[in-house]
């Protein structure tokens, strides 16, 4: 064995992973079980009192999901991960491990829609309380900030604006007042950004987009980037304060770089139940192991749909990081170098009634609500993921009448710019 440190598709294709040792199987088995058999009454004392790690019950742990755990740990360069049932599940996992019933934590406006709806309206049934950054700069998030804030949540690819964030400016401003950086990974995928390298402490991402990579599983996953000093005052009760439930233990100070995962895992995924299904977890390890294939390929792809689309005269604007001219593309040179990803937006001329034509007479790509499959897909945000939101907010997360967003699939980009050029013809 050499001592090289493995170089990323490397662990994309092996971290976490070894052959079955019961059977030899070289692909990861699906652990198809709900439970697990003990050794004997000592060893499920010390499974359930955690003072020993292994598998008591699928919502909790499973053999299957423990491989993605690990290998998404490794691809991001965290201390630990847990995956659930979704991109949601994972996102209220974490700030149920954060909040308190009146806690606040800061967000960026540009955000996936499903988030501004869980973050605006479904958490304020847990006193959970959002506030938005008025811009992009770290300034804003500063300005938002209170005694009660206990986080600060963007993405690193603002999904669906092609909007790059400034994570280490923001980072700054997040370790200045002692709060948890989130990053949503989804879009950039670890394969574009490492979150965690630029100074987030936890890396959030649905699985069910670019890592798993086929349209076919949903999943989330949390990456507990083991920067955080959980210890340093009291504002994180459910790690600094003796559960009882495990004979008086303080997580912080048991599992300590990997803390936040443990509490995510045996208060959240164990009070809240999201769990993943070991079949949607093999899945998703199978996706994983082609993600640097695929991302290069979506990139490259998407970058040639922007430029064509730049030049079409049925066509006001396109957002694309990866152009050199874009307003982010100094941000994607600094945060994500090897590309802008594959999702970006576009406006028609024409607005509302030209973007539904668009949607309508696409062959190849499908009109759909998913972005990071292998196939094209399109979706007008304005009529669909973001028709809850007022104008205002549909404008602040870039979804106006007029947009249109894209994921650029696999397939041969020749294709792609065709299927384009003949439902835009048909405005
Ligand atoms: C899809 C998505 C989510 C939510 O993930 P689900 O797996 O659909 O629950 C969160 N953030 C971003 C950026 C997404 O694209």
């Amino acid at each position: 064995m050499s001592n090289r440190e493995p170089g990323f598709d490397t662990l994309a294709i092996h971290a976490g992973a070894q052959p079955d040792p019961a059977t030899g199987a070289r692909i990861t088995p699906i652990y198809q079980t709900a439970s697990f058999v003990f050794d004997d009454v000592d060893h499920a004392a010390s499974l359930f009192g955690l003072q020993a790690f292994g598998n008591i019950y699928t919502r909790i742990t499973n053999p299957t999901t423990a491989v993605l755990e690990e290998r998404v740990a490794a691809l991001e360069g965290g201390t630990a991960a847990l995956a659930v049932s979704s991109g949601h599940a994972a996102q209220l996992l974490v700030m149920h491990a954060l909040m308190q019933p009146g806690d606040e934590f800061v967000a960026a406006k540009k955000l996936y829609g499903g988030s501004i709806n869980q973050f605006g309206q479904s958490f304020k049934s847990f006193d959970w309380h959002v506030k938005w950054a008025e811009g992009l700069a770290p300034a804003d998030f500063e300005a938002q900030i209170t005694k009660k804030t206990k986080a600060i949540f963007i993405e690193s690819l603002a999904n669906p604006g092609g909007v790059v964030m400034d994570i280490a400016g923001i980072a700054a401003v997040a370790k200045k007042h002692h709060i948890p950086l989130i990053v949503d990974n989804t879009m950039a995928t670890p394969y574009l950004c490492r979150p965690i390298e630029h100074g987030a402490d936890i890396v959030v991402e649905s699985l069910t987009k670019f890592l798993g990579g086929h349209g076919n599983s949903m999943g989330g996953i949390i990456v507990d980037g083991g920067t955080f000093d959980w210890a340093k005052d009291n504002r994180f009760p459910i790690l600094t304060q003796p559960r009882e439930e495990y004979n008086g233990m303080v997580l912080a100070e048991t599992f300590g770089n990997f803390a936040f995962a443990i509490a995510c895992r045996v208060l959240g995924l164990r009070d809240l139940g999201p769990a993943i299904s070991p079949f949607n977890a093999f899945q998703i390890i199978t996706g994983i192991e082609t993600l640097a294939l695929r991302m290069e390929r979506h990139c490259e792809n998407a970058m040639k749909v922007a430029e064509h689309l730049k030049a079409h005269d049925k066509v006001a604007w396109v957002s694309y990081a990866g152009l050199a001219d874009d307003e982010h593309h100094a941000m994607q040179q600094k945060y994500m170098p090897k590309g802008a990803g594959a999702v970006f937006t576009f406006g028609v001329k024409g607005g509302y009634e030209a973007g539904i034509a668009v949607v309508s007479n696409v062959e190849i790509f499908s009109h759909l609500a998913n972005i990071g499959d292998t196939r094209s897909l399109i979706i007008h945000p304005a009529s669909t993921t973001h028709k809850q939101l007022n104008d205002d907010q549909k404008a602040a997360a870039g979804a106006g009448a007029d947009v249109l967003r894209l994921s650029v699939g696999i397939e041969s980009v020749e294709d792609l710019i065709a299927d384009i050029d003949q439902a835009l013809a048909k405005i």
